[in-house]
């Protein structure tokens, strides 16, 4: 190839860094300036120059630009600032950029399959450069992040999700595929828009919604085999539940929304436990939220509760509580509810607000994942103070414009300061999927798992809260810092894989002896190479 074209390759390109005895075996000499720069020399002029732009949207676009131009150097930047650079590629940047999409839009990410592709999506999939692909990030656009339907602009959610497969997990890039299903949008702002990018009609549902996704899901088991993760990503919770059901069986299908969420927040409970006491059954829960994240919490709280107990997990679900828009779900409601709502309805009056809920429930756990903010108010944190000497309250609505309560209004202090305040402990942290997805998806890629089990978020679960140090502790944290998220990450893998070899849905054969260093020793590493 060309030295022209090997400038323009993200996969190869080193800009600068290419020594002169590779501008002189790759036909680059006159193509670049006479300067050799290092690559650590170049994440600085790179840092320096995202620092400088004030507007978050401007950051992530510059990001962008360089994964589309030299992605290690894109993945060091990552890799290297993952405190600074995560709001940036994710949330809540991302979030904006996905709402802006098609005015930012530039050299397409990822693969769009839209109803026109109907028929021929085995094709459009062929049309993917790269063959071998162990995770793809799917999602249909309906609920991107708090902010609703954006329709084929959610692109942006796969491709940031898979950035951090590749950082945070030592996914390889080549074998990440984003993909964005589109069958229209209920948005009206966007119908509207000359510069929207999807097509332009209402979403298709029902039948021809599921055939689609069908097609979809067939094609991906036929063109990449049994061994590709597919991870659904913000589906709105009318499909999320029924695609996870559906393809649980015949297909490696994670949501990162349900189960991601409930591994990362159950791994902060049982973390949290070691500073409030008590074990998970001697808790009562109660959730703002019964969706994807409280129900998905909930069920993997009953689901460990019994494997601690020994107690069957319709027992264990009666310590738990949710309330949704209607108020508490109680069993007078069962008729109509939806049916991820239905195992939470037990016996109980009917009440219609969280406060009354609070009051009358007694929990000891709060936790609120209605995408509502403001609702964790001042009586609602008093009645959680006044039934418990150490309540735990996880406000976990996003963005922060969204947040139930502040953590200033949990306990008047600064967010990560501990704990003590008037002599009763309040702990915060943020419980970012971040922390399991990448480790998880990382743990079914070295071991080669077909499927997956709900005993592996469990074991994701438990790696993440064994992150945790007594220094930690100490500051009142009930999740590591993000700073070793590599290890984190090769820790979860580990703890992951080895489930899946237990229960015998691992392929990848003889199993590794020392799973953490096999895992480790599999995660990609931006550091150039040397071209001869
Ligand atoms: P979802 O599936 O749409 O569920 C939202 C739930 O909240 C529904 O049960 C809804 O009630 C209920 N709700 C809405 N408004 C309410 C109100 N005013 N009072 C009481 N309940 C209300 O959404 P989701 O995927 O679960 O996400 C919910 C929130 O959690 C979002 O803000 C999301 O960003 C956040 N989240 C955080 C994390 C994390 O921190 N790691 C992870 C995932 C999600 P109905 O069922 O009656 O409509
Ligand atoms: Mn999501």
């Amino acid at each position: 190839a060309s030295g022209y074209s090997l400038l323009r390759d993200p996969q190869y390109n080193k800009g600068l860094a290419f020594t002169d005895k590779e501008r002189d075996a790759h036909y680059l000499c006159g193509l670049l300036p006479p300067t050799v720069s290092t690559q650590q020399l170049q994440e600085k002029k790179l840092m320096k120059n995202i620092r400088e732009y004030q507007v978050p949207l401007q950051k992530y676009m510059a990001m962008m630009d360089l994964q589309e131009r030299n992605e290690r150097l894109f993945y060091k930047l990552l890799i290297d600032n993952v405190e600074e650079l995560l709001p940036v590629v994710y949330t809540p940047t991302v979030g904006e950029a996905c709402q802006k999409y098609g005015s930012i839009f530039r050299r397409p990410q990822g693969l769009y399959i839209s109803l026109k592709e109907k028929g021929k999506i085995l094709e459009v999939l062929k049309n993917w450069p790269e063959r071998s692909i162990q995770v793809i990030v799917v999602t249909d656009g309906e609920r991107i992040l708090g902010l609703g339907d954006l329709g084929c602009q959610g692109m942006g959610i796969p491709v940031g999700k898979l950035a951090l497969y590749t950082a945070l997990g030592g996914v390889r890039p080549s074998a990440c595929l984003p993909i964005t299903i589109d069958v229209g949008t209920n948005n009206e702002k966007l119908l509207n828009d000359e510069f929207y990018i999807g097509l332009r009609q209402k979403r298709a549902t029902g039948k021809e919604y599921y055939d689609l996704l069908h097609e979809f899901m067939c094609a991906v088991k036929q063109n990449y085999g049994e061994k590709v993760l597919v991870q659904f990503e913000d589906f709105a919770n009318h499909n999320a539940f029924e695609l996870l059901a559906k393809y649980g069986t015949t297909h490696l299908v994670f949501n990162d929304d349900i189960q991601g969420t409930a591994s990362v927040v159950l791994a902060g409970i049982v973390a949290a436990l070691k500073l409030i006491g008590g074990t998970l059954a001697d808790h009562t829960f109660l959730f703002l939220g019964a969706g994807e994240a409280g129900t998905g919490i909930a069920e993997l709280i009953a689901l460990e509760m019994s494997k601690q107990t020994k107690v069957p997990i319709e027992e264990s679900r009666k310590k738990i509580w949710l309330v949704d828009s209607k108020g508490l779900i109680v069993s007078s409601r069962k008729n109509s509810l939806q049916h991820f709502k239905k195992p939470w309805a037990h016996d109980h009056e009917p009440l219609n607000n969280l406060l009354d809920a609070v009051k009358v429930i007694k929990p000891t756990v709060l936790i609120g994942s209605s995408g509502v903010g403001r609702t964790f108010t001042k009586e609602v944190v008093q009645a959680m103070t006044a039934n418990n000497e150490k309540p735990l309250i996880m406000a976990l609505s996003n963005p922060t414009s969204q947040s139930e309560c502040t953590a200033e209004e949990a306990y008047h202090g600064s967010p990560f300061d501990p704990v003590e305040y008037k002599g009763k402990v309040y702990i915060s942290g943020q419980a970012n999927n971040a922390y399991i997805f990448p480790g998880f998806g990382l743990g079914l890629v070295i071991s080669g798992a077909i499927r997956v089990h709900d005993d592996m978020l469990l074991a994701a679960s438990e790696a993440l809260a064994k992150q945790v140090t007594d220094e930690n502790y100490n500051k009142g944290l009930i999740y590591p810092p993000f700073t070793d998220i590599r290890k984190i990450s090769a820790n979860i893998a580990a703890n992951v894989a080895a489930k899946a070899y237990e229960l015998g849905l691992a392929t990848r054969l003889p199993r590794p002896e020392n799973l953490v260093k096999y895992a480790e020793s599999c995660m990609y590493s931006p550091v150039y190479r040397n071209y001869r």
